[in-house]
Order: C-alpha cells, then structure tokens, then sequence
C-alpha cells in the first residue's frame, strides 16, 4: 500500500519520475484532509453545517474548538475571531444539538474563568486542523493547544508562557453537572447536558488527569455569581462541586515553552469506566497518541486510492472520505472483564453488545451506508448489530439517533439501512431474524413519544395506498413516497428468506408510489382522503406534502423503479425532459409552508442549476436517472459538474447540510464512476469517474481497480467500458460482482457517446 501511496504522491506533487524525488515527497491520505471544509456555515446559509471535529473513525467522543457560546448548535464557524474551550462533542448536527459536552480551556490570567472572560482570539494562519490533529495558537493567553484523539479518550498538550497565573479552565456546562478533584493531577466530573433523546439518568463522566501537579484550585457550580481569582484553594482543601453549572480552574505556575499534557477520557456507564477508557491514552504521551491516529486514518482512508486528478480534487476526496468515516459513531465501551457493553439511551441500563448513534437515516440511507457496505463492511456489521439491540431495548428501529430516538424527518428508512445489509451478507446470522421482525413491526406501529420512528399514518397508508394530506399529517406524500421504497426495501429481504407470502404482500406496497402520481402535471402530488388531489398545486412549493423540497425534487423517489416511474411520465423521452426541467427550470420557490425561506432553498438559488438542489438528500439521486431512460451522457456530465461547482475542500465546500456522511459520500462514490441509486439492491449506476485511477482495497482482499485514460473536465464522457475485460455495454454494474474483485476500463472523450448505454441493464 505504501508503494503506491507514494506514486501517486510522485504524480501529485512533483510531476516528475524520479524515485528520489517520490521517496521524499511521500504524502499520506490523512495529509490531503482539511477538517475545515463545510465549517462556513450559519442558520441562514449552510455550506456543510460542520465542524472541525477531530476523532478515529466513528469514535465514541469527538473533539472541537468550540467559537459559539455554550449550546449553540454552531460549535464552531469559520467566520468566528475566538475560542471558548476545546469541546468534547457528540453532535451531529447543529439541528440536533449535542449531549454530553464539555469543555477544556488552558488560559492565562486570574480573571479568566467563564466562557466570555477566558475566550481567547486566534487566527486561522495558527491553525492546523487535521483529523488526527487540531492545534491553534490562544493570542490572548499565549498559549499553543493542540488536542488528538483515541476512540474514547485524547491528549491535550499546552505550551505555556512565563505565568504564575497559568491554568486550565474545565467547564462542565450548565444544567445539571458536577466537578471535583481526585489527586493534585486528577480531576473528575460529570455532565448531563443534552439535548433530548435521553433516559432520566444520563450521565457523560469524565476524567482528565494533568502531566503536572495543580498549585491551586477554584470551582463553583453557579459561576453567574462567582468572581474569577476570589477562592483559591490549596488541592488538599478542595471538595467537589455539583449543581447547575461546574467549572473548575486549576492553576499552573509555568516557565516560558513549559509543556503540560492532560489525558482525557470518558465514559456514559461510570466514573469507574471512565478510569477504564483513560487507558487508551495514559502514559502513551502526546506524540505517541499522534502517531497512531494518524495512522489510523491512514488506513481507513488509505482503503480507496485515488491518483490523477489535481491536488483539489485529491484534497476534496479525502475530507469527504474522512466525512464519510465520522458517523455514526460507537456508543459502546469495554468493560472490566473486556466485554462490549453500552450504556443504552433507550432504557437507561448498561447492555451487553454493540451500540452506534448519531446518524439520521433520512439522509443517511441513499449512499453513506452502501459506502459502508462496500468499503467498510465489518464496521457495518458491529452497526446492524446495534440496530438490532436498539429494537430490544426500544422496540423500535431508530429514523434518528442521538443518542436515543429524535423526532426529526420523514420515512421509515431504517428498512433500507436494514435490508441492504442483509442482503449483502453484512448483518450478523444471530440477529437476521429479529431485524426481519423489527422492519414488519416498524411499518405498522408509531413510537408513543417520537412520531417520526416508526411509520406514521401507517393505518391510512395501508389501506389508501397512501398517507393523504388532510388527515392532520404534515408531508404526506414524502411519508408515502419513501413507505413505497420500505416496503420494496422489506420484500427484498423477505424473498431472501423464503417468505414469499410476506415478499408478495410487499411487493405490490411497494407500489404505492403510482397513487400519488398526477398524470396532469407528470409528476408526485398530494391527495385527499376522498382521492382528489391536492388543489391549487404548485409544483414549486417547498414542505406541504413534502420534506424539504418540492414535487420537482421529490417525484423522483421511486428508487426502486425508475422504470415505473418513467412508465407513468409518459415513456423515457418524457422521463428524460423531466429531468432536463429540474435544471431548466428557474430556481423560484414558494416558501409558505414554512413562512420563510428554509436554508435548504437559498442552497438551491444559489447553485446556479435551476431548480436542482443538490444541497439537500432528496435530489440526490436523481442525476444518475438519466442512465435509466437512454441518455446516461447526461448523467456523465451532470455528476461532473456537481462535483466541480458544489464541492471543494474550501471551508464554504459543500452546497448545504452535509448530514453525517450522506452528501461526502455522494462524491466518493460519484467521484469512482458509480452511484447505489436504490440501495438494497445489487445494482449500482454508472456515471463518470472523476480520477484517472482509482483502487478500492476490499475487506475481503479483492481490490476493485478502476482506470479512466485520456480523462479531464473536457473528456468526462465515457465512450466505452470494459468489466474485466469485457465491454459492458449497460449502465449497471453489480455490488456482488465487484466484491469478487473488478477491474473498470473507462475510455473518456469529449462528445458525449449517444450509441453506448441506451439499455439500462
Ligand atoms: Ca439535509
């Protein structure tokens, strides 16, 4: 692997042949990664609604600078002059908040204590964000911070001026939290912040346990009436403190360049497990820790090489590839005797067996999970087997976890998440069974607290054929469009396990969709009770009986049969003008449903593609639909555009929500040719690869090799492909025959090929 790391860094950065010149200019995958892109982002305009977060892949904590005031969902922007602390965060996005937060803050000044008085400025010219690493220079304190992460636990390192009023700020975070000192090095704490979707005993503990003994002490759980440097205690005297909202500082008297590290770790089981998870740092040192997380990445990133593209594009691969690898994150910790247990925030036990969370399915199905399956499968099966404990201790599959069931979005998409698993073989045997029941339970039930888990309006859309718009259910038509793809998701699963009464059943639910088809306007309507249609329809209008878009966006969500849906159009010709409309379509809007223009809608204006969102997920697809009505060049020169303009590895280089993985992966997967436009089937469609080389390193030791000679923006048509050596005439290639091992020969050119792919399969 490494050999062929360096050439690629040889083409990259050098241009040249020579090996002395490669030996040299080795560049690793992690080193492409910026943890910035998407990071220039507000309420009004997302362009990744991210942050910075350094982690391993799927890690239990995750760490930020944190610019916004404790409990804004902006934990970090671009835009931001100062740093209040360095968080331990497990937010997925700003929408859903965080849970179990907390942060560290190295500081120099008697006055500084609270999150205004210790904020310091800095700038991102001292910055390195790096996923393995985030190291920035504090002006105000003179200070240097760097942080880097094990799964559960980090090493913070502070480089110190001349100060006897040294110290480091703990801010517990208000609303139920405690703080208090265990040696002269160890301080322990808990904080219970959280942002719902979690049992009445949630607890996150935290240890953090310093490199040098602490001089003094000052703490109090009310620091709205404490003044900074008025209660300086011995650490012999110090007691703890618990209430609303602790914080502790805990001085230092440093020389000038003097390096103090503070091991931190915690745990949502006990203080005890804390202790325990600390072990993934303690005594490792600062530099050790590095090492190993950048080696980490190495490997999860180093599983998909790619060369010849410009260092903008590499750069803009390999953030969204470590995107891709965030979420969702283990929730589960090893115990005394080396058993997996989690903390369940669904019934406020500790369980044995694997836990993830933070992931919202509504997004997350379309391509982050196939992404998974192909590349990661084994992280995937640890996943399924958390799904299945989820259903044990919830009775239901999670649509949005963080960490518990959220009220968020549409769907019943955990049936596809579920479904794609098994069947490609990645869900554990022991848990087929119940996962097969959770998904039949899931389609016919509500959760008594979160309506969005489970399917809501379930009992109309199994007799109607659909959720209709004037029963008091907001988004009916997206419910019914994405209940038709479950259902199509479950019957899939059923045929593979020989229940064929239950696949036939499914089957024909799973064509509901038609019921909502308007043959007047060609495309996905809301209906009433009684079967009339929506009145007053407007194509253009966002919400209502959609999610987050309009009926141009979402008449596309029949994933399982493009070919049904073109049927309905009128025939492929019609199919294929309809897509051309969505980019011809100018990019008006109606925006009453919301009574203002969503973000999600200034994405879509701002793109310059029409009425084309691709900054949120229900469009996502909807480009590599043109390989099914016979004009697959307009897939080909779509996909490349999208990832030209709307992606970058700039820090405003996503075109909306990045949601946890989905739209990152959208262009791992684009950007190697291929796209899984209706996961829990085998098939992938083709678009145009974005690199002249590509390399997937299978878990299973097969490597999929993909070359794309003669490619540029200009030749990003394909002209021709080989499948193992044979042409491949279709625009389908198939997950179980790339999993055998594969080899794509692209040919590209600069005309768009209107004789290749006229047939879908
Ligand atoms: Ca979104």
């Amino acid at each position: 692997m490494k050999g062929l790391i360096i050439s690629f860094a040889m083409f990259l950065m050098c241009g040249c042949c020579s090996t002395e010149c490669a030996v040299e200019k080795d560049v690793r995958p992690s080193a492409y990664v910026t943890t910035l892109v998407g990071t220039l982002s507000d309420y009004n305009l997302s362009t990744g609604n991210t942050y910075p977060a350094v982690a391993l892949p799927w890690g239990m904590n995750f760490w930020t600078p944190q610019t916004g005031k404790m409990g804004d969902g902006w934990a970090y922007t671009y835009a931001s002059h100062t740093i209040r602390g360095l968080k331990q965060t497990h937010q997925p996005s700003p929408w859903i908040n965080d849970y179990g937060q907390f942060s560290i803050m190295p500081v120099r000044g008697v006055a500084c204590f609270d999150e205004e008085s210790r904020k310091s400025w800095f700038s991102h010219q001292s910055e390195e964000a790096r996923p393995y690493v985030y190291s920035v220079y504090f002006a105000d304190h003179d200070i240097f911070a760097e942080m880097t992460p094990t799964e559960r636990a980090a090493v913070m390192r502070f480089t110190f001026p001349e100060s006897k009023e040294s110290g480091v700020v703990i801010d517990a975070f208000d609303r139920g939290s405690m703080l208090k000192l265990v040696d002269d090095r160890t301080v322990v704490g808990y904080t219970t912040r959280n942002s719902g979707g979690v049992p009445e005993n949630f607890k996150n503990w935290f240890v953090v346990r310093f490199s040098s003994p602490v001089s003094a002490v000052e703490m109090t759980a009310s620091p709205a009436k404490y003044k900074a440097g008025s209660m300086c205690l011995k650490p012999e005297a110090v007691k703890m403190v618990e209430g609303d909202h602790a914080i502790m500082k805990v001085h230092f008297a440093t020389t000038r360049g003097e390096k103090i590290e503070a091991e931190v770790a915690s745990s949502f089981i006990s203080e005890e497990q804390a202790f325990r998870n600390l072990k993934e740092v303690e005594g490792r040192g600062f530099d050790a820790v590095k090492a190993a997380a950048q080696q980490r990445w190495d490997e999860v990133l180093g599983r998909i090489e790619v060369e010849g593209g410009s260092e903008e594009e590499m750069r803009t691969f390999y953030s969204c590839l470590y995107r891709s690898t965030l979420f969702p994150r283990k929730f589960y910790e090893v115990d005394a005797e080396g058993e997996i247990v989690h903390y369940s925030p669904y019934n406020g036990k500790v369980e044995k067996g694997y836990m993830y969370t933070d992931s919202g399915f509504w997004d997350t199905f379309r391509c982050l999970f196939p992404l998974l399956n192909l590349v990661y499968p084994s992280v995937n099966t640890e996943i399924q087997a958390a799904l299945a404990n989820t259903y044990r201790e919830s009775g239901f599959l999670p649509e949005w976890a963080s960490p518990g069931h959220r009220g968020c979005m549409v769907g019943n998409n955990s049936a596809s998440i579920v479904a794609d698993a098994i069947l490609k073989g990645i869900t554990p045997k022991e848990d087929i069974e119940l996962l097969y029941e959770a998904m039949l339970h899931g389609r016919e039930a509500v959760h008594p607290e979160v309506s969005s888990t489970g399917r809501l309006g379930h009992q109309y859309y199994n007799t109607l054929g659909y959720v209709p718009m004037n029963v008091g259910i907001n988004e009916s038509a997206a419910r019914t469009l994405e209940y038709a793809y479950d259902d199509w998701c479950i019957a899939q699963t059923a045929q593979h396990l020989g229940k064929s009464d239950d696949a036939a059943r499914l089957m024909k639910a799973s064509e509901n969709y038609k019921n909502l088809f308007d043959k007047e306007s060609r495309l996905m309507r809301g209906r009433n009770e009684d079967g009339t249609f929506e009145k007053n329809f407007s194509p253009y209008k966002w919400g209502g009986v959609f999610t987050e878009g309009n009926a141009w966006h979402y008449s596309w969500s029949v994933f399982h049969s493009p070919e049904g849906l073109a049927e309905l159009m009128g025939g492929r010709e019609t199919f294929a003008h309809m897509l051309d409309s969505v980019f011809v379509a100018p990019p008006i809007y109606d925006d009453s449903y919301y009574g203002f223009r969503i973000h999600e809608i200034v994405e879509m204006q701002v793109a310059n593609m029409g009425n084309y969102a691709h900054g949120n997920q229900p469009a996502q697809h909807m480009i590599y639909l043109y390989d099914y009505c016979g004009q697959p060049w307009k897939a080909q020169w779509w996909t490349r555009e999208v990832m030209k303009r709307l992606y970058s590895p700039k820090p405003d280089g996503y075109c909306g929500d990045e949601d946890n993985g989905q739209t990152s992966a959208w262009y791992v997967f684009s950007s190697l040719g291929f796209y899984p436009v209706c996961p829990a089937s085998d098939e992938y469609a083709l678009g145009s690869p974005l690199f002249r080389k590509a390399k997937i390193h299978l878990e299973n030791g097969q490597t999929v090799e993909i070359s794309a000679r003669d490619n540029s923006d200009e030749n990003r048509y394909v002209g021709a492909l080989k499948f193992n050596g044979k042409n491949h005439d279709t625009n389908i290639i198939l997950h179980s025959e790339l999993t055998k091992g594969a080899h794509l020969d692209f040919e590209m050119q600069d005309t768009p090929d209107k004789t290749r792919g006229l047939e879908t399969r």
